[in-house]
């Protein structure tokens, strides 16, 4: 125990003890710093740090303990809290204001990190400190709390599990309910009003009131349970929300109704039987609707999930069995048939196979492999039968990251929203003040009961706020899927937010502008062997996945040469390589890193190198025993689509520069060849970083575009990253959004679908609170005192459905919307 000494002792048995998972420690020595940095949190009461397990156990007094102080603390020590990110389903989360106050109430958690509670897909998305949270049980407290049906702890959601269509589901079953009560309305409609249809007359009238009073129990209570289940359920934990008011409003119209109907004497009164009954059914019209508009925002997502076949082709002792695809384990080998979509992540096995990955990356042309390369799971084999070594299965598979990543953008919310949400959850009270206000008003002005009831229950029913909890996530949840059909990941809603409204784009050069697969253009020597000088540098190389490494390899190659060991090697991001082969020591890379090691470049190779410059050759040096041995020039192009590109963004006052770790001036040819005016060159990693925090201080926002590992500092930092690559590198950990083809175009893609969806979102908010606005007064009855139009209830019931259907409506747009 490693206790401060200054703090009082607290009496263990008040204390709350959480294990928080640590990443990094590698000795004793560690757990020393995360303990002393950990007790002198002012919350901490008691810290024990275990090396074995890897876990700190922390005894803190309720809430006098924030999650961040901990990660902040142990981070400070320079090691890492574990952290987890799992969405968990919801059930019956459909109400904006309970959304909000989950997220209030799991937020102050101890152990979570964030959260977001997301209506249109009925999920709760959870960062969390796994150890500090125990999931099962949280999810009955929410479950019991929020009368939700949430299960959890069965760990990683499988793909196919995605396949299974719950809102189609709850689509059939609201279907069935709403015809049951719509069939009941249409009786009890026709028996309330002998006005319109004299033949009921035939009926005794007690007999009719008897009969709807039984017909509208049903609708209520059977296909609209639940409105009071879910009103009931609220009012238990002290809350209200849009279940309530649908209760309130249908309910107060039947009860009144059943108390003239069991009470007879007063039969002049009218009774509201088909009010009551109609809300309901226009309401469970507008639910059914939402659910099936619903399920067609989540349809990007099956279709994701759809391309992992069902079937696997297992080979084991020369026989084929076939066998489940989820049943597939690393290390099995498969065969896959000509049309077959590839079951998992895997390496090729035969020679030569050529692959259709267009679903994936949105590359249209058919991608050759040969044997060793990796294969994706879920891409299509277009030539001949192959056999393959499983390495990834399920959710671990590009095609799973790639569901997990717009799954998780689907589930996160933009700050706009957020905003609708808080007003969201105080709605609903202050709906029921503005409904009893209307009543006395219509009261105390000398009508009858039950006219001021009926403008009550008009309001109550009208300003139910589904569309409002609408709005972003159905849009959000479609902008995400129509962009990963368009090669666009979009890690999260924030991000669509911003990005439409930076004021700067960053270019990184290598692999991003220009196309990254480099060539040596032309080799020279200095008082060696241009072949050693070459094998030299490969044997280091070897050890790098830079493309230039890649341009030396393919050169040695070619040449016929023979790879050697290297010991020692390092890699110097924005700088080159070092390491020792053939008892010499080498450096390879830029001037800068030469001149850093203090080495002379003499005359004569300055002058290569200004030829080689001149050409938009990248050149790269290697040094052999503190010399300078050979000049290698390294060819690449600007990818073709990059002036267009660029262009579309200084056509909207968007400032483009390019950042590189390269010498100015190769640097400058290849921006002035993509339209580029603003260059800034010689950056190591942390300097990218720079540029961008200089930028954010001038207050401008910062969207960095980057393809590597040495890009990854600044993807972080810019307000909005973006990273090329086909779902596999660390750029894409740091990224917000993914561009999984090299193709720059997705660029403007990108950015438009933000724009659009931006657009959508602002539209959906306005209709949903404009509708509001002005159809509370006109239920409560402000068209009266002017015209004498007051508001049927079960227009109410209908307007309020209808808003709930716009707005999804106008989200679904985004599927269709040219971009
Ligand atoms: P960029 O920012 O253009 O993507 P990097 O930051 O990866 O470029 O590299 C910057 C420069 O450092 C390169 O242009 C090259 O001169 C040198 N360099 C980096 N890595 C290597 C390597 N593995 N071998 C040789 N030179 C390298
Ligand atoms: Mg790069």
């Amino acid at each position: 125990m490693a206790n401060n000494r200054n703090k009082m002792q607290a009496d263990p048995r008040s204390l709350i003890y959480k294990l928080i998972p640590i990443e990094g420690m590698t000795c004793a020595t560690c757990v020393a710093r995360v303990e002393k940095g950990l007790s002198v949190l002012p919350g901490a009461s008691s810290v024990n740090v275990n090396f074995a397990t890897e876990q700190a156990a922390v005894g803190f007094k309720p809430d006098e303990l924030s999650t961040l102080d901990v990660i902040e603390s142990v981070e400070k020590s320079g090691y890492k809290v574990k952290k987890n990110k799992e969405i968990i389903l919801a059930p019956g989360l459909q109400d904006p204001s309970v959304a909000a106050k989950i997220e209030e109430f799991v937020g102050n958690m101890f152990g979570v990190l964030d959260v977001t509670a997301n209506t249109a897909n009925e999920t709760i998305t959870l960062s969390f400190i796994p150890g500090a949270i125990d999931l099962t049980a949280a999810g009955k407290i929410l479950s019991d709390k929020f009368g939700l049906n949430i299960t959890t702890g069965q760990g990683k959601s499988e793909i196919e599990n995605i396949l299974v269509d719950n809102q189609s589901l709850k689509a059939r079953r609201t279907l069935l309910k709403f015809v049951l009560a719509a069939v009941l309305s249409a009786v009890v409609f026709v028996l309330t009003m002998p006005e319109l249809f004299p033949f009921v007359t035939t009926v005794k009238s007690n007999v009719r009131l008897y009969i709807s009073f039984v017909l509208t129990s049903i609708v209520l209570f059977g296909a609209g349970r639940q409105f009071f289940t879910g009103f009931w359920k609220a009012l238990k934990a002290g809350t209200a929300d849009m279940n309530s008011l649908i209760a309130i409003g249908s309910g107060t119209a039947f009860f009144y109704s059943a108390f003239l109907t069991l009470f007879p004497g007063v039969e002049t009164l009218h009774v509201y039987y088909d009010t009551a009954a109609m809300i309901t059914a226009f309401i469970l019209l507008g639910r059914y609707l939402e659910a099936k508009a619903k399920g067609q925002t989540g349809a990007s997502i099956k279709n994701l999930a759809s391309l992992q076949p069902k079937i696997a082709l297992q080979v084991a002792n020369s026989e084929i069995n076939e066998i489940p695809s989820a049943q597939l384990n690393a290390g099995m080998v498969c065969l896959v048939r000509t049309g077959e979509h590839i079951p998992a992540d895997g390496i090729l096995l035969d020679e030569n196979a050529g692959i259709d990955e267009s679903m994936l990356t949105g590359e249209s042309l058919p991608v050759d492999k040969t044997s060793g390369d990796l294969l994706l799971g879920g891409t299509v084999n277009m030539d001949s039968p192959f056999k393959m070594r499983i390495l990834k299965t399920g959710m671990d598979t590009a095609l799973g990251q790639i569901i997990k990543l717009v799954r998780e953008a689907q589930g996160s919310k933009p700050p706009i929203q957020k905003l609708a949400d808080r007003i969201a959850s105080i709605f609903v009270p202050v709906v029921l003040i503005l409904a009893a206000l209307t009543f006395l008003v219509w009261y105390l002005t000398g009508h009858t009961f039950s006219v001021s009831m009926v403008n009550f229950i008009a309001v109550v029913v009208v300003a139910c706020p589904c569309a409002l909890g609408l709005a972003t996530p159905t849009a959000i949840m479609v902008a995400s899927g129509r962009g990963a059909r368009e090669g666009v990941l979009i890690k999260n809603a924030q991000s669509q937010e911003i990005f439409h409204k930076v004021d700067d784009i960053l270019l990184d050069k290598t692999g991003t502008i220009t196309s990254g697969k480099m060539k040596i253009a032309q080799t020279s020597s200095f008082n060696y062997d241009e072949n050693k000088v070459l094998m030299y540098a490969a044997s280091v190389e070897s050890q790098s996945n830079h493309p230039i490494a890649k341009a030396i390899l393919d050169e040695m190659i070619n040449r016929g040469l023979e790879l050697q060991e290297a010991l020692n090697v390092k890699t110097k991001p924005g700088f080159g390589m070092e390491g020792d082969v053939d008892g010499k020591h080498i450096y390879i890379g830029n001037a800068a890193f030469i001149r850093r090691k203090k080495i002379a470049i003499e005359e004569n190779i300055l002058e290569q190198l200004n030829h080689i410059s001149k050409k938009m050759w990248t050149p790269v040096f290697v040094a052999i025993d503190g010399k300078v041995a050979g000049l290698l020039a390294v060819a690449d192009h600007v990818k073709e689509e990059a002036p267009e590109i660029i262009k579309f963004f200084t056509t909207r006052n968007i400032h483009v520069s390019m950042v590189t770790g390269d010498n100015e001036r190769t640097a400058k040819a290849v921006a002035d060849e993509a339209g580029i005016d603003k260059v800034y060159a010689e950056r190591t990693p942390e300097r990218k970083e720079d540029i961008i925090k200089s930028l954010q201080e001038k207050g401008r926002k910062v969207a960095m575009v980057g393809d590597g590992i040495n890009d990854a500092v600044a993807l972080t930092r810019a307000d909005v990253g973006i990273a090329i690559g086909t779902g596999t590198d660390v750029a894409i950990e740091s990224a917000d959004i993914i561009i999984m083809k090299g193709d720059l175009t997705a660029l403007s893609t990108a950015f438009r679908l933000s724009a659009k969806t931006v657009r959508v979102i602002k539209e959906n908010l306005f209709w949903a609170f404009a509708y509001n606005v002005i159809m509370i007064p006109v239920a409560a009855g402000a068209l009266y005192p002017l015209w004498g139009i007051m508001f049927n209830p079960v227009f109410a019931a209908l307007a309020m459905a209808m808003s709930s259907v716009s707005v999804v409506t106008n989200s679904l747009r985004l599927k269709r919307i040219r971009l």
